[in-house]
């Protein structure tokens, strides 16, 4: 069961645009840590069945193999103050995480804290246009955004 944090475990186009966004972040004075970057589907069953089928809240909507950690183009990320993570969204940490989306996206990476369905302030992809379905079945983004 795998359940990554490392940049390494991404696929290289999105390990590029990871890296390039992580140093944006040092130079802004921000400082995140990764949460998961690959999960394998064995992990993600466990995921999924946790607040389902085994204690705890649920924390994703996604089945084995629907997730984009699953395919190796997302990352989730969470600041970090005084050594402990800023989870809160409200005021001032909501200004902190429309910073850190911001400089995600300027490194070429698609913020989930834009969406308007399973918004999610953490996670961070980059696809290259390809689906779910076109990943699983082996296809990679491109290089060139
Ligand atoms: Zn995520």
């Amino acid at each position: 069961m795998v359940n990554s944090r490392s940049l390494d475990d991404l696929l290289p186009p999105v390990r590029a645009r990871a890296q390039a966004f992580l140093e944006a972040c040092e130079k802004a004075g921000i400082k995140l840590l990764i949460t998961s970057t690959f999960r394998d589907l064995e992990s993600q069953a466990a995921l999924y069945a946790q607040g389902r089928t085994a204690p705890g809240r649920i924390v994703t909507n996604a089945r084995p193999g629907k997730s984009y950690h699953n395919w190796r183009v997302a990352l989730d990320v969470v600041p970090l103050r005084d050594g402990q993570a800023v989870w809160s969204t409200v005021g001032a940490d909501g200004k902190l995480w429309e910073k850190i989306g911001a400089l995600g996206e300027a490194a070429g990476l698609e913020w989930a804290g834009r969406w308007t369905t399973f918004r999610e302030l953490a996670h961070f992809q980059y696809t290259g246009g390809l689906s779910i379905d076109a990943l699983a079945a082996g296809e990679i983004p491109a290089e060139a955004a």
